[in-house]
């Protein structure tokens, strides 16, 4: 079959993708396993819109799973992608671009001093750890349950059984041996944290957290949670990571960190891990934290990480135009205004229905829970009313809103969601809430 074969329905384009890619997708979650039925082949986007294969326009609340903050196809961003890929697309050597980048993002995050460009999230927080265990020459790591943090072995590990032991494999393919330094705890609970520095502080290299859990829906870090995790890590000299792929100039300029900092008195992270919004819908991620801990990185120090297309100059020109247009004076603030509405709006939409549903946002970013009170953790995002979640997102794919597949995925709304947009989404939900 020629790729210029086009497909005229989202069963034909499932079914040839299936032939040839495991599931038909490059990534699980496109499969629509979760909530079942036949994924959208999207052909187009613009705006706040997709179209698919059957030419369905849909109003687009996954946004690339975070990066379309300014919705898709933005003229300065196309521009710029445009503009440099003329002058190459790689050149394996270094840019002032990519130095230039390096320094919109520290002025938006005062905690990264040093940061390197990478070219995936996964790839970010792999090398975090790997800095955080080379600069303190411990090998124990804490993660959440409900936190993702990419796909890399040691962080695809699920809870074991006590605090003693450690967690499982995620993932076939991932030797016990792989994972036996990953400790993973329930999130927001300080006693089993507590327990867990008292057993393994002194053997503890790092803890690593989505602040603002987007992999669970949205479920916050709780402040008495936050601070004693702070505590905890400066005791015993353990790392504190967080991982802000998702919330990084998402829930504002200076990410979750920014949220906490105003909440929490000098509150800081050790490590931070930036990627999607960041490249703007290019692969391009980040990890950085104070220049001391940045020079255990080669080629200056022994903690080795690198990449052929790191720093990519079209990925690096997009992701400085999509931070240039967001750090324009008020864009947070009205981007925050549509998402409150959105959420304020869909929590009042299902009382009215009858429906218990709880509603979550900051920024750029929200949840909702067909649940009475907004859930703490991973069990409690779980025991959320999942046939009535699957339910009203094919209710709402019906009527032309794309919602993410999954109860545990956070949405995302962006500059070019129009007043006009809210208010047919929050139409259809009133429907799809009867479904
Ligand atoms: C998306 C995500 C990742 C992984 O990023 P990829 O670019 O998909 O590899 C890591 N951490 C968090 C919090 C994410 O949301």
């Amino acid at each position: 079959m020629s790729t210029e074969s086009r497909p005229t329905s989202n069963e034909a384009a499932f079914e040839r993708a299936q032939r040839v890619t495991p599931g038909g997708v490059n990534s699980p979650v496109r499969a629509f396993r979760a909530v079942g039925g036949t994924p959208r082949f999207i052909r187009r986007a613009e705006g706040a819109y997709l179209w698919d294969v059957e030419g369905q326009r849909y109003i687009d609340y996954i946004g690339s799973w975070g990066p379309m903050i300014l919705g898709h196809g933005h003229p300065a961003v196309l521009d710029a992608v445009i503009q440099a890929a003329r002058n190459g697309l790689s050149f394996g050597a270094p840019t002032e671009a990519e130095a230039e980048l390096a320094e919109a993002i520290i002025a938006q995050v005062p905690t990264v001093e040093q940061l390197r460009l990478v070219s995936s999230g996964t790839e970010a927080a792999m090398s975090a750890l790997r800095l955080a265990r080379g600069a303190t020459g411990r090998p124990k790591i804490i993660k959440f349950e409900g936190c993702y943090h990419g796909h890399a072995d040691a962080l695809l590990v699920k809870a074991g059984s006590g605090l003693a032991t450690f967690g499982h494999p995620t993932s076939a393919g991932v030797p016990a041996e792989v994972v036996q330094h990953t400790l993973v705890l329930e999130y927001n609970n300080v006693a089993q944290l507590e327990e867990a520095f008292a057993l393994h502080g002194p053997q503890l290299a790092c803890v690593m957290i989505e602040p603002i859990a987007g992999n669970m829906n949205f479920v916050r870090a709780s402040l008495p949670f936050m601070s004693r995790l702070r505590e905890l890590c400066t005791q015993h000299g353990a790392l504190l990571i967080f991982d802000e792929v998702m919330t990084g100039f998402r829930v504002a300029l200076g990410g979750a960190q920014s949220v906490y900092a105003r909440q929490i008195p000098g509150f800081r992270p050790d490590l931070s891990v930036f990627g999607k919004v960041i490249g703007g819908g290019m692969p391009l991620a980040a990890f950085g934290g104070t220049r001391d801990v940045m020079a255990q990185l080669a080629p200056l120090g022994p903690v080795y990480q690198a990449g052929t297309l790191s720093g990519n100059p079209v990925a690096t020109a997009c992701g400085l135009a999509t931070l240039r247009e967001i750090c324009r004076p008020g864009f947070f603030d009205a981007l925050s205004a549509r998402t409150r509405q959105l959420a304020e709006g869909l929590q009042a939409g299902a009382r009215a229905a009858g429906v218990p549903l709880v509603s979550e946002c900051e920024g750029g970013m929200f949840g909702f829970f067909f649940a009475d009170t907004l859930p703490q953790n991973y069990s409690a995002v779980m025991a959320s009313d999942k046939d009535r979640f699957n339910r009203f997102f094919h209710a709402m794919l019906e009527r032309g809103v794309y919602l993410a597949p999954a109860l545990y995925e956070a949405g995302f709304v962006s500059a070019a969601h129009s007043q006009a947009d809210l208010d047919a989404t929050l139409q259809a939900a009133a429907e799809a809430f009867k479904a």
